[in-house]
Formats: structure tokens, C-alpha cells, sequence
């Protein structure tokens, strides 16, 4: 399959190729047909799927070669509407757009907090036809009356599981109520699909095809898992024991709270480790300034939390660390999903301790996959790490299994075959029927579905 096939144009193909994207990766060959025939899409995707092309290429493509229906006076109102939860990735987004239409000609703009409205408001007086926008910053747009949704025909929601993770939903339906219903085109991704996110799909999207590419909860296959049982209290040194090992490797380091990743951060660095910590309460421009340094190795380490975390893309980053467990054991997926991306290795590590036991028998639920338990030699935990309820001098595993307790320097945690997270297909009601959008997009295009598992 190429993206020739796929149906896309030539000054899409042309900036594709300059980018050195030489074949659609699984999520852009079962969207593009698609979303280019005009249907709503509910896609299964986690970040680093290449799901930005999936639906930005159609999007993109639909602004190009349809005209805008009504020829409004004052400036142009915006034509296509990106939310997404995070400015990381807005601004992530918003750069890939306008690479794949960098031979056509779409203004668009970013609409986020954080920074000065000065920007937002000049773009949007001059008129775009594509905004990406996080929800917050949108509505202070909305409620100062200086963005425009009555003109918006396609609606994109990228990363819908954690916008509504982050409490997104009232402010999401709130936008979602000044956009036209009729001839609108929707397209939702998300890592999964609990049920506040069918529930919109329901209520807002019109006979949705759906797609999948990954089963739900699902991590690349060349990522490994690595455990270190380590008491609280020492995790700062072993972190900065694997470190050391390799000073130049890039290290993306999770912790839970923004005050705990600036005070490992700092830590860090006067520990001779450059680093920095990206967070929600960093400036806009301290966060960029973060993720550039890091994306040209300025410095080696980023500490980021979960929510900053969403939407950093870096290109082969070999290694994640776990300095805190998620307490969501999807947030591992989605903080893992930085590394091992289009097939390369990678390497996840988890400082686990005592109290972090819970957490990580969810995640190795969740994963359904091997986990490499291991103690690091000076760094074994004083109190030996109990996995379950298990009797005294037996330690249980994770995944529910019984293993006498640990004193060798390796172990792996596995989970019984039959505990595999189960896969329903109970998909989202269908009303209605067919693409509702005309314009040359109409059209049955039925290829390439598959019920994303749940
Ligand atoms: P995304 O999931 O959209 O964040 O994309 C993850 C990474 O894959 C980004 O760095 C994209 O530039 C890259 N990418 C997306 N599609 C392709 C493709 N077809 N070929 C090569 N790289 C791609």
C-alpha cells in the first residue's frame, strides 16, 4: 500500500515524500479512505501510531479541494476544528499539519493557555481556516466572541480518552454545541474507549466507522519491561545509578506531582545529569524551551508528569523511566508510548516500592505481557516487596501467580495466559446511515473497518 492509493493529492504526496514518509503506517490506511469519502471515524489509536497523518492528510486534503460553502463577510470563519488535550500537543499537531500542506495553502493556528491572547486574536481576525485548540483557551475564545465555530466542518478529537481524563467533557460539549450538526464530519482517536467516550461518540458523531489498531491497552512488542524493587527512599540513587551508566543516553523519567519532577529534576542536575522537568505549571515557553533542549540533546534527561508528558514526540528514544507508578494504569501505556515507536526498540523501567505494589499488578494486568522483575545489586529493597496477599514467606506475582519469594536477582513476572484483557465487540449504536457530507465525498467507502476492542 502506498499513500498514492490511498487516494491522496500530489502536493500531499510531494511534501510526504520530503518528509521521508515512504508507506502509511496500519492507522493511515485504514482512516485516509475513509475519512476522504466523508465518513465520521472513531479510531483506536495511541500516540506514535501515526495518527496525526490519519486524520490531518484527508483534512487537509478536504480544505484543499472543496470550497467554502458559504462566502461569509468579515474574516473567514475556521473550516476545520483540532482539540486536543494538551498545548505540548497542539502545538505538535499544529506542526505536522503544516508540513503535510506546506505546497497548499491553509492558514491555520494554535489556540491554547498559558500564553498571551494577542497572537490567538490577531490570527483569528485575519482569518484561518484551521484551528487546533485545547479546550480551555477555546472557550475563553468563545465566550469573548472572538473565534467563530458556525463555520466549522470537520471536527477532529485527538486524544479523547485523555481529555476527558483531564476533565475536558463540559467544556468539550460546550464547544461541541457551537458547531453546525449538519454536514459536519467527526473524527475521534483515542488510546481507549471507556464509556464516557462511546457516550460522545454517540451523541455527537453520525454512524461512525470504526477502527483499530492496536487491542486496547496494547504497547509496541519491541518494548521491554523492567522492574527494580527498591525502597522509597532510595530511589533518587538508583535512578541516578542507571543513569550514570550511560551519561548520553536520552532519558524521558516519570514522576507523579509536579513539585516531585522539579525536585528530582534539580537533584539531578546538580548531580551532573543535565535535566530538566516539564509540568503544567511551567510557562508555555519554559516547556517548549524543555523539549527543544532535550529533542537537540542539550540535556539528557526530561522529567515530565503524565499530563505534560501527552503529546512530547521524539523520534527513537531508547529508554522511559518509571520513577513513580502511574496510579492509572493506562497512563503507562500512554507514557511507554514514547518509546519504541515504528518498530524500534526500547526500554521501559519502573522503580517500584513497597507502596507502589498495587499499581504495578494492575499495569501487569493490563499489559497481559512478561514483566523483567529484577533487583539492582546495593539496591535491594530493606523490606522484601509483597505483590499480594499472599502467606508470609511466599511472594505473589503481579499477575497472580505464586513464586517463592524473591532472592535471586532475576525474576519474571508473568501473567497466566487466560487473564489476557478480554475483547468485546460491542460497538457504539449506529444511527443513521452513510456519509452525510457531499462535495465529491460522497461514496461508500467500506474498506479497512474493524470494531476496536474494548
Ligand atoms: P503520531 O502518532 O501522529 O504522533 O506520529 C508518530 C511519529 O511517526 C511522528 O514522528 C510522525 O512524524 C511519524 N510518522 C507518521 N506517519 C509516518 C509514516 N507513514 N512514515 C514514517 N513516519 C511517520
Amino acid at each position: 500500500m502506498t499513500f498514492e492509493t490511498l487516494g491522496l493529492a500530489p502536493a500531499l504526496l510531494r511534501a510526504l515524500d520530503e518528509q521521508g514518509y515512504t508507506q502509511p503506517t496500519p492507522i493511515q490506511e485504514q482512516a485516509i479512505p475513509l475519512a476522504l469519502a466523508g465518513h465520521d471515524l472513531l479510531a483506536g489509536a495511541q500516540t506514535g501510531t501515526g495518527k496525526t497523518a490519519a486524520f490531518g492528510l484527508p483534512l487537509i486534503q478536504y480544505l484543499a479541494t472543496t470550497p467554502q460553502e458559504v462566502s461569509a463577510r468579515g474574516p473567514r470563519k475556521p473550516r476545520a476544528l483540532v482539540l486536543t488535550p494538551t498545548r505540548e500537543l497542539a502545538v505538535q499537531v499544529h506542526e505536522s499539519l503544516r508540513g503535510y500542506g506546506k505546497y497548499l495553502r491553509i492558514p491555520s493556528t494554535t489556540i491554547y493557555g498559558g500564553v498571551g491572547m494577542g497572537n490567538q486574536l490577531d490570527a483569528l481576525r485575519r482569518g484561518v481556516d484551521m484551528v487546533i485548540a485545547c479546550p480551555g483557551r477555546l472557550i475563553d475564545h468563545l465566550e469573548r466572541r472572538s473565534v467563530d465555530l458556525s463555520g466549522i466542518e470537520v471536527l477532529v478529537l485527538d486524544e479523547a480518552d485523555r481529555m476527558l481524563d483531564m476533565g475536558f467533557l463540559p467544556s468539550i460539549k460546550r464547544i461541541l454545541a457551537k458547531l453546525p450538526r449538519q454536514n459536519r464530519q467527526t473524527m475521534l482517536f483515542s488510546a481507549t474507549f471507556a464509556d464516557p467516550i462511546r457516550e460522545l461518540a454517540l451523541e455527537f458523531m453520525h454512524d461512525p466507522k470504526q477502527i483499530q489498531v492496536t487491542p486496547k491497552n496494547t504497547v509496541a512488542e519491541t518494548i521491554t519491561h523492567r522492574v527494580h524493587p527498591v525502597d522509597g527512599s532510595r530511589k533518587r540513587d538508583l535512578l541516578l545509578h542507571l543513569l550514570a551508566k550511560d551519561s548520553r543516553m536520552q532519558t524521558l523519567v516519570f514522576a507523579r506531582t509536579k513539585h516531585g519532577s522539579d525536585k528530582l529534576a534539580m537533584f539531578l542536575d546538580k548531580s551532573g545529569i543535565k535535566t530538566a522537568a516539564i509540568h503544567g505549571n511551567k510557562s508555555q515557553g519554559a516547556r517548549q524551551r524543555a523539549l527543544s533542549d532535550f529533542k537537540a540533546g542539550r540535556i539528557n534527561v526530561l522529567v515530565a508528569t503524565d499530563i505534560a508528558a501527552r503529546g512530547i514526540d521524539i523520534d527513537q528514544l531508547p529508554q522511559v523511566i518509571n520513577f513513580d507508578l502511574p496510579m492509572v494504569a493506562e497512563d503507562y501505556v500512554h507514557r511507554i508510548g514514547r518509546t519504541g515507536r515504528n518498530g524500534s526498540t526500547g526500554e521501559a523501567i519502573s522503580l517500584v516500592a513497597q507502596d507502589e505494589a498495587k499499581y504495578l499488578r494492575a499495569i501487569v494486568r493490563m499489559l497481559g505481557r512478561d514483566v523483567d522483575l529484577r533487583d539492582v545489586p546495593g539496591f535491594e529493597p530493606q523490606t522484601p516487596i509483597r505483590w499480594g496477599n499472599s502467606a508470609p514467606g511466599k511472594a505473589e506475582l503481579p499477575g497472580g501467580e505464586r513464586t517463592p519469594r524473591r532472592n535471586g536477582p532475576q525474576k519474571h513476572a508473568r501473567r497466566p495466559h487466560s487473564e489476557a484483557p478480554r475483547h468485546a465487540h460491542a460497538g457504539p449504536k449506529k444511527h443513521g446511515s452513510g456519509p452525510r457530507r457531499d462535495g465529491g465525498r460522497s461514496g461508500g467507502a467500506r474498506q479497512g473497518q474493524a470494531r476496536p476492542a474494548r
